[in-house]
């Protein structure tokens, strides 16, 4: 699907969506008008009130979000005057400023029910209403997916094969397919026909970089793009930044940072869509969100019963909340309060949608544990980045509980519970499950040979190299030092055992370099690898594993062993 096809079904999805709720106002209005009945007494109760309150406070939300914008605005004026009378009488009658706002919506009542879509002259007056709000329809721009997982398609372009010959080399073993043009009209003959996950391209070419950017313009998507250049001239990184590059890399090329960079910017496309949970007794309201949410390719369940909220959350595992302030229930205020009494939950982000412009209150949504506050309406585009921002932070966050800095691989102990959570999984499904233990062989002497850094730049390399060859299913975790633990769920030691064996061969091709680039080298690993039975449990299992690794070691290292 295109981008223009994109849009217009959104675009589509969105005017049927304003065209159902546009059926429903003269019930809206109506069950408004009996509201505000009820309220027409001497002395109005409470309770009465409030539930006019509610009435403008829904009205004023869905008819903006749907284009009625004087209605909205007016409902918001309202429902704004209303609350503020609501929180100066607590305890006694409702009599004083309340006889004004009810003429005000027998006004509202009068021109909306006549025709919803346009206020009198002089209710647009009063309303001075904005220019350049923007609209809900305008582009999300989502990137489009491209290849899938481990077939991705680099094009290289430049001098790079006679000056820098292990660069392909070094591309090809990390598992990428490549694909090498001297010029920029060999590149566009092949994107023409098929177009690369990413580019590379060699800096030597500085004077076809407009041409690049040029061809970059014409296609339907960009394409991730790396520079590699022989110095770090500002002028240089300035052509780059021009040219729109997503990384910019001074040779003699660290491989390891390469490599990272490209995992990250392909990685970015394949990620996982954000889960969000919308809380909103207005089935309109929650609809209309999904849509624009799910047009920007995250994955919305709805709640609209919010007693129903921790089934919500242990069903669909949110990664952001986005709720209602006002519901009849329980306010959104309390449901949040609610939520955050529960440690599971204490860190998964809150964000209020609502007509509220009272500061007070969005203080007391801070405070009862929101971390955002929306004001209904507002743009698609500006609602998804804010949404954006808040998802990535918290997996950010949770990134850092369970990974290792260093390799960015599962740490010790999200390995740990992630084998006793498949040992179990294998066990009640009575699928095989195989466990891999590796080490790096003569390590030490990496160390003092070439310093510590280097070291270091050796783990990430292999960390990179597992991460490339494994199916999504499985697990790599960082053991310990350079010590590595894989879990392959529903998988044999056979062929666990063949595809650690292929990673061994691969890894011990990688040319590794000394930090000032004047030394290659080469590193192997051993490794041993178990098939989980029924008596084994995370710790047995690591124990068992270990002890296959050690044969692998006595029996000359660069090997894999299997139980
Ligand atoms: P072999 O496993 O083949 O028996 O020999 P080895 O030299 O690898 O074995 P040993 O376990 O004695 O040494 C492991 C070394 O790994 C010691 C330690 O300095 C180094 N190491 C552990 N963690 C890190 C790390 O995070 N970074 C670096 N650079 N080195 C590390
Ligand atoms: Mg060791
Ligand atoms: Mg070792």
């Amino acid at each position: 699907m295109t981008m223009l096809t994109k849009q217009e079904t959104l675009a589509n999805k969105l005017a049927e969506l304003s065209d159902s709720f546009a059926k429903t106002l003269p019930a809206r209005l109506s069950n408004l008008a009996d509201a505000l009945k009820v309220c027409e007494v001497k002395f109005p109760s409470r309770e009465d009130v409030s539930a006019l309150y509610r009435l403008l406070h829904t009205l004023a939300g869905s008819s903006g979000t749907f284009g009625f914008f004087a209605l909205g605005q007016v409902a918001a004026g309202l429902e704004e005057r209303l609350s503020v009378l609501l929180d100066q009488n607590q305890n006694h009658g409702l009599v004083d400023g309340f006889a004004e706002i009810a003429l005000d919506v027998h006004v509202l009542l009068d021109w909306a029910l006549a025709d919803p879509k346009n206020a009198p002259d002089d209710v647009s007056h009063n309303l001075k209403l904005k220019t350049g709000r923007t609209n809900v329809l305008e582009r999300t721009g989502k990137p489009v997916q491209q290849s899938g997982m481990n077939d991705h398609l680099l094009y290289v372009v430049g001098i790079t094969p006679d000056k820098n010959p292990h660069l392909l080399l070094q591309l090809e073993n990390f598992g990428y397919s490549v694909r090498f043009f001297a010029n920029i009209i060999a590149l566009t003959a092949a994107i023409r026909e098929k177009l690369p996950s990413m580019l590379v391209v060699d800096m030597g070419l500085q004077f076809e970089v407009d041409e690049l950017t040029a061809l970059q313009a014409t296609l339907p998507i960009k394409i991730p793009t790396l520079f590699l250049a022989n110095d770090s001239r500002f002028q240089h990184r300035l052509v780059a930044a021009n040219a729109d590059a997503d990384g910019y890399f001074v040779k003699p090329l660290d491989m390891v940072a390469v490599n990272e960079r490209i995992e990250s910017l392909l990685r970015r496309e394949e990620k996982t869509p954000y889960s969000i949970l919308v809380i909103d007794d207005d089935k309109y309201i929650t609809d209309f969100y999904s849509v624009i949410l799910r047009s920007a390719g995250m994955e919305v369940n709805v709640l609209h019963d919010p007693s129903e909220i921790f089934n919500a959350l242990a069903q669909h595992r949110p990664e952001l909340l986005l709720m209602d302030v006002y519901m009849p229930i329980c306010s959104g205020l309390t449901l949040a309060k609610i939520i955050r009494q529960e440690s599971r939950y204490l860190d998964v982000p809150i964000v209020f949608l609502s007509t509220e412009s009272n500061l007070g209150k969005q203080l007391d949504a801070i405070q009862s544990g929101g971390d955002d506050f929306l004001t209904k309406p507002m743009s698609a585009s500006y609602l998804i980045s804010s949404l954006t921002n808040r998802v990535e932070r918290y997996r950010g966050l949770r990134e850092l509980i369970l990974r290792d800095s260093l390799t960015k691989l599962y740490n010790h102990s999200s390995l740990v519970d992630r084998t006793s959570v498949e040992i179990e999984r294998a066990k009640r499904h009575n699928k095989p499950l195989a466990f891999a233990m590796i080490d790096l062989d003569y390590f030490k002497n990496v160390n003092d040979n070439y310093g510590h850094l280097v070291g270091d730049n050796v783990i990430r390399s292999l960390a990179q190299l597992l991460q490339k060859s494994l199916r999504r299913l499985d697990v790599v975790g960082r053991y310990g030092g350079e010590e590595f633990g894989v879990i392959f769920p529903e998988t044999t030691g056979v062929a666990a055992f063949q595809v650690i064996d292929k990673v061994r061969q691969t890894f011990a091709k990688i040319k590794h370099h000394s930090a000032d680039h004047r030394w290659y080298f080469e590193v192997t690993f051993s490794a041993g690898v178990v098939e989980v039975d029924t008596q084994h449990d995370a710790s047995t299992l690591f124990d068992h594993a270990d002890k296959v690794l050690y044969s692998a070691k006595s029996g000359g290292r660069n090997r894999v062993k299997r139980h």
